[in-house]
């Protein structure tokens, strides 16, 4: 696992086996991958031909779905200890995927076990994960995590319909959080991730309540929680102390600096460079900062321990 404290994300590379979407629900509302999608469209890469279109002048989704390249998909054959987050420019299980490509993923992880990589498949669209599993009879290998996105109350329901799919482990995305969630069922649930909404010109505030109700109730439930971003500068607490001759974002990346010192943070380079000569990447902070009462609370359910448990529960 190459996770770092102040890195926005909690996996280690994207796995994009598919491409294409539609919007389905408030989260989707300034969907961060369709800009992404034309850039990559315009840059001549042929995965994203026809899955979004121009339309008086703003790049709307089709819904057709493409595969990637095999080169694509066999991607996890290159790596071994490797947290692998699918389709971060589609929607797993959207009504258009091909049942035959994720079957080919799913047969590719389950038959290198031995590489320790995971696979982290995430929906808005739950319901057709059983609907999946029913047509084609697959089941998902132990290193195979499925999680739902959680934006607002509406999409609570979400959570129930995870806890029905045979998996081995269950995570939610409280991502972009859009209001106060009240109470979270969080009962077989092993990993939550919450963050603000980060794309678009026109992103939403995330109030600090909400968040802190989350941490609160996985804290008490003993679930980790990766604080990803406030996304909207505004919404970090520390924008209302910004000294005056200091930008919002100079003053979240200076308490960010002094907090990987608190925390006693400094990657390999920067122990050499020592804590002034902070490396690009320790420098740079997510979308309005990740600091939650001033600390990174960045809690990930160790790969190693996992497996660990795994492997012991399997009498292996
Ligand atoms: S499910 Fe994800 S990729 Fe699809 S439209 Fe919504 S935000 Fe965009």
């Amino acid at each position: 696992m190459k996770i770092r404290i102040n890195d926005p994300f909690w996996w280690d590379k994207s796995y994009n086996f598919q491409v294409g979407c539609s919007k389905i629900s408030e989260g989707c509302r300034f969907c961060y991958a369709i800009p992404g999608t034309s850039r990559l469209k315009s840059h001549g890469n042929d995965q994203y031909i026809d899955v979004a279109k121009k339309i008086n002048g703003r790049w709307k989704w089709t819904g057709q779905i493409n595969r990637a390249t095999d080169t694509i998909v066999n991607k996890p054959l290159r790596n071994t200890n490797t947290i692998f987050f699918a389709n971060s420019m589609s929607d797993v299980f959207h009504k258009n995927s091909d049942d035959n490509t994720l079957l080919e993923v799913l047969d590719i992880m389950e038959e290198n076990m031995w590489r320790q990589n995971t696979l982290m498949l995430l929906t808005k669209r739950p319901y057709n994960i059983m609907k999946f599993l029913e047509r084609t009879g697959a089941g998902f290998p132990i290193s195979t995590w499925l999680g739902v996105t959680v934006e607002n109350r509406k999409a609570l329901k979400r959570i129930s319909i995870l806890r029905d799919v045979p998996c081995a482990f269950r995570f939610l995305s409280i991502e972009p959080l859009l209001e106060d969630l009240g109470e979270v069922d969080l009962r077989g649930i092993n990993f939550v991730i919450v963050g603000g909404e980060s794309g678009g010109k026109h992103v939403r505030r995330m109030e600090y309540d909400w968040v802190k109700n989350i941490q609160e109730q996985c804290l008490y439930h003993g679930v980790p929680m990766w604080f990803k971003q406030w996304g909207r500068p505004e919404s970090n607490p520390l924008a209302q102390s910004t000294p005056p001759g200091m930008t919002v974002n100079q003053w979240v990346r200076k308490k960010e600096l002094e907090a990987l010192v608190e925390q006693g943070i400094m990657c390999r380079k920067c122990t050499i460079n020592g804590e002034e000569e902070r490396c690009k990447k320790c420098n740079k902070i997510a979308k309005g900062g990740s600091l939650l009462d001033g600390k990174f609370f960045k809690d990930h359910p160790c790969r190693k321990r996992w497996y660990k448990k795994l492997l012991q529960e399997i009498g292996r």
